[in-house]
């Protein structure tokens, strides 16, 4: 699997993650688990930053924090020299917990409540995005009131489909951004404001956008916006937020002719390069923001899974004639642990950890714990089937990789059962805990019945 090249490797028989076995951390700490490499986490930062800097020098890479908030990783992004862009107060909180500095950040969202404007307004953010007329004028009244000005960026819908899976598509008439109709009165509403400043114009269209043509598409709109507002309002749009969306290669190929949300043949420098020859030639002066989220942290961990359990299983019609016979593998992960395959239909490569020098010659179906018909992972090039070693038995360890993003932030503890440990590869401070597994006690820690005062 390209996927993991460098991170991990097979030496005497053992599947390495950055130089640690993990059979061997399995024999120390309960399964499932999460396993971060901070050395990748750094790569990954470090080659955005240079794919867009280099290119363009009025670049500033700001990561999604939606992808992964936990507080280690949020300050190994901030080491490395990024910014974050946060989608709630509680991910504004977090950030600056992490040590980042309040011009470091944008918040997005849908819906921001007053409070979290306040909190935004107050930190002094170095954006606040306003995804309607409605949030901008509550952004005014909040700053109008703090006495504090409230650098925005208006965020447009700029009608242009990412082709990506429908569940992740945000710019082409779905509930993100402002009409584009509306657009001119938005920049004009913040020309007119003594409390507002105009910091740039925002766009996302979405996540795991596979080529680059969507994202030309989306800054042709958006550049003709900036040329209409800047000759409509005289005013100047300092920048531009690209949001994120880069895609990953899950798989090596597509697993169909006509394509497959989960490969691409693209890499970061191709994004770049795409996005950055196009704003040379129209607006060589536009600072430039990305907020990418999954490029950044989908390779940086794997989540180690066993065995506990197979079975045989076979499909008959209603005279009773086998028509098909399963090989079934039930490991401790579920949708719990692993929420995206069950939400989206995510794929996620796996192999085996207890076998790593075996040819995956056995053909099996995967499935988690729950007791939900729901809990099954889908298999390779589109089956239903996982190819792993033949002799793949109860006991052994499994990983899935490509388990850095939308994963530690997704889980939950449905069956009564704890969330998982998350560990990290460090350079110079070894393995490190980064979150703690949930106890039995943290199952009812807030289930409570107690009587409301008044
Ligand atoms: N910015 C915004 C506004 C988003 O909604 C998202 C996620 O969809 C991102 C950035 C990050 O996207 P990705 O993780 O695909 O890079």
């Amino acid at each position: 699997m390209t996927r993991m090249t460098g991170t991990v490797t097979v030496e005497g028989g053992r599947l390495l993650f950055d130089g640690v076995d993990v059979a061997g951390l399995a024999g120390r700490v309960d399964t499932p688990f999460f396993l971060y490499s901070q050395a990748r986490i750094a790569a990954n930062v470090a080659r955005l930053r240079r794919a867009f800097a280099s290119r363009h020098s009025a670049s500033r890479v700001f990561f999604a924090s939606k992808a992964c908030s936990n507080l280690w990783f949020l300050e190994q992004i901030r080491a490395a020299g990024a910014g974050a862009e946060v989608n709630s107060g509680g991910e504004l909180w977090k950030a600056l917990r992490a040590g980042f500095s309040p011009a470091q950040l944008v918040f997005n969202g849908v819906a921001k409540s007053r409070e979290e404007i306040e909190e935004a307004v107050t930190a002094g953010i170095g954006g606040i995005v306003a995804d309607s007329l409605c949030e901008l004028r509550r952004i005014g009244e909040v700053a109008r009131e703090l006495g504090i000005p409230a650098r925005v960026l208006p965020r447009v819908d700029v009608n242009v489909s990412g082709g990506t899976h429908p569940g992740l598509e945000t710019a082409s008439g779905g509930k993100a951004g402002i009409d584009r109709s509306e657009a001119l009165d938005a920049f004009r509403l913040v020309a007119a404001s003594e409390h507002l400043c105009l910091e740039g114009l925002h766009l996302h269209i979405g996540s795991q956008i596979t080529t680059t043509e969507p994202y030309l598409r989306a800054l042709g709109v958006a550049l003709d916006l900036i040329d209409e507002v800047e000759r409509e309002l005289a005013v100047t749009v300092p920048a531009l937020d690209l949001g994120g969306g880069f895609a990953v290669a899950y798989r090596e190929r597509p697993a169909h002719p006509e394509g497959d949300y989960f490969f691409t043949g693209l890499t970061v420098e191709d994004y770049a390069a795409a996005i950055c020859d196009l704003v040379a030639r129209r607006r060589p002066a536009l600072a430039l923001w990305v907020e990418p989220g999954r490029s950044v942290a989908t390779d940086t961990a794997i989540l180690v899974t066993r065995v506990e359990s197979e079975k045989t299983k076979r499909l008959r019609d209603h005279r009773g004639r086998v028509l098909a016979e399963d090989h079934w593998l039930l490991v401790d992960a579920g949708y719990n642990t692993f929420f995206d395959p069950v939400l989206y239909g995510w794929y996620y490569p796996l192999v085996s950890v207890s076998r790593p020098d075996s040819p995956a010659d056995g053909s099996f179906r995967v499935a988690g714990p729950l007791c939900d018909g729901g809990d099954v992972f889908g298999g390779d090039d589109a089956t239903e089937y996982r190819r792993l070693p033949v002799a793949t038995a109860p006991g052994d360890l499994l990983a899935f990789y490509d388990a850095g993003a939308y994963t530690l932030e997704l889980m939950t503890s449905y069956n009564a059962r704890p969330t998982a440990a998350a560990y990290a590869v460090t350079e110079g401070a070894g393995l490190l805990r980064i979150r703690a597994a949930q106890s039995r006690d943290d199952l009812v820690a807030l289930d409570e019945a107690t009587p409301l005062p008044g």
